[in-house]
């Protein structure tokens, strides 16, 4: 263990001498000062622009945020669930929708979690358990290569409906990490998981997937990258295509997937994954009926094109709910309310000092009340089992058909 430690500790440092410039102690930091060069990662420009700023508190009507991860961000902590409600109420989040409860006693725990104390603030989606009790780096091991097991997930997507589970969630590994016993990735189309889509219409339980991820995720790292500095950071996050598929064959894949299957709901998580192209996704909308879209962790995106995003808000109100992908930071929440409902210009989408997601601001689409509440609420209300009778008092909402 000591041997260990020690190694541990060899190679830190030989990484951290490796990752540092060539220069010692008596070389100053690129900061742009006194006529030396300006590393990226220290650019900090301040806009001088005198606009206006509505730096709203709460949302304008009450909302439901479809998308978001209360096990995997706050593990269960009850200190932090505490202080998310009151920050709900602080903000008009009615309710939120975790996509991490997994299934049998797993979603049972997370259940026991969100409901013992705040029964009436949050529904939950399932997730398929693709691994099993297989091997992670073994896929030939894995529970989703074996006989019949699109039928028992059946069985326990059932069980979970009854457990009270709202919906399923497909994450991007779909397509990006499970594989096949000979090392290839498993399409998301692949005909064996038919029968789990189909029994999610027959259950009415929506099913929000996760498909590929940002364009410039799938570029070369190189000085055109528009997210080069992010990737630089994580290049795990990226996908070069000698490894990966496309994306274009990734979205294609998930489509059929919808096309196959009419009476499912689908809610094509992050603008569908294609908001860097709003008149395709309007294209996407317009050929499946089936499908719904969220933004979360997109409003980086949608407001550096302000008046392409408006008019797709306003196209396809009926088919957009509000997601974050939080728990976030209030500050982070309340950008959501600036970016959806003013018309404010040049604003960062994130509270970080440095952009997170690109080098840019973005402006806010001033959306009218009537489309507000279909996407703050109205549309989930319909779309979500449970949902419209948990809101019950707080919203006058339609129930579910
Ligand atoms: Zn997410």
């Amino acid at each position: 263990m000591r041997n260990l430690s020690l190694l541990l500790l060899f190679l830190s440092i030989t990484i951290a001498t490796s990752a540092l410039p060539a220069q010692d102690s008596t070389t100053p930091e690129l900061d742009g000062r006194d006529g030396r060069e300006l590393l990226l990662k220290n650019f900090r420009p301040q806009s001088k622009l005198k606009v206006k700023q509505t730096n709203l508190q709460r949302a304008k009507f009450p909302v439901v945020d479809v998308h978001t991860h209360f096990r995997h961000r706050f593990r269960h902590s009850p200190e932090q669930l505490d202080a998310y409600v009151a920050l709900m109420d602080r903000n008009n989040i009615a309710a939120c929708v975790s996509l991490d409860g997994q299934l049998g006693d797993d979603f049972r725990e997370h259940a026991a979690y969100l409901w013992t104390k705040y029964p009436n603030r949050f529904l939950i989606f399932a997730n398929i358990d693709w691994q099993g009790d297989g091997t992670e780096n073994d896929p030939a091991t894995w529970a989703c290569h074996r006989d019949n097991f699109a039928e028992r997930t059946v069985e326990r997507l059932v069980e979970a409906k009854q457990l009270g589970a709202s919906g399923l969630k497909v994450f991007k590994q779909l397509g990006l990490g499970y594989r096949n016993p000979d090392g290839s990735l498993i399409e998301i189309d692949d005909q064996r998981w038919d029968p789990i889509w189909k029994a999610c219409g027959d259950l009415g339980l929506p099913v929000i997937i996760h498909t590929a991820d940002p364009a410039a995720f799938f570029d070369d790292i190189n000085e055109k990258n528009e997210r080069w500095e992010e990737l630089h950071r994580h290049p795990e996050w990226s996908f070069p295509a000698d490894k990966f598929p496309s994306r274009e064959h990734l979205l294609a894949a998930r489509n059929r997937v919808i096309e196959r299957h009419p009476k499912t709901a689908f809610i094509g998580a992050h603008v569908a994954n294609n908001s860097e192209d709003l008149a395709t996704v309007s294209e996407w909308l317009a050929a499946y009926p089936n499908l719904y879209v969220g933004f979360a962790s997109r409003i980086g995106e949608l407001g550096r094109q302000p008046y392409t995003a408006r008019r797709f808000f306003l196209e396809h109100a009926d088919r957009i709910l509000f997601t974050t992908d939080g728990p976030w930071p209030e500050t982070r929440v309340r950008l959501y309310w600036r970016f959806l409902e003013t018309f404010d210009e040049y604003f960062p989408y994130a509270e970080n000092e440095f952009p997170p997601q690109g080098f840019w601001n973005i402006y806010g689409i001033g959306l009218p009340d009537d489309v507000l509440q279909k996407i703050y609420h109205e549309n989930a209300a319909r779309l979500i089992p449970g949902l419209a009778g948990k809101l019950g008092s707080v919203i006058s909402v339609e129930p579910q058909p």
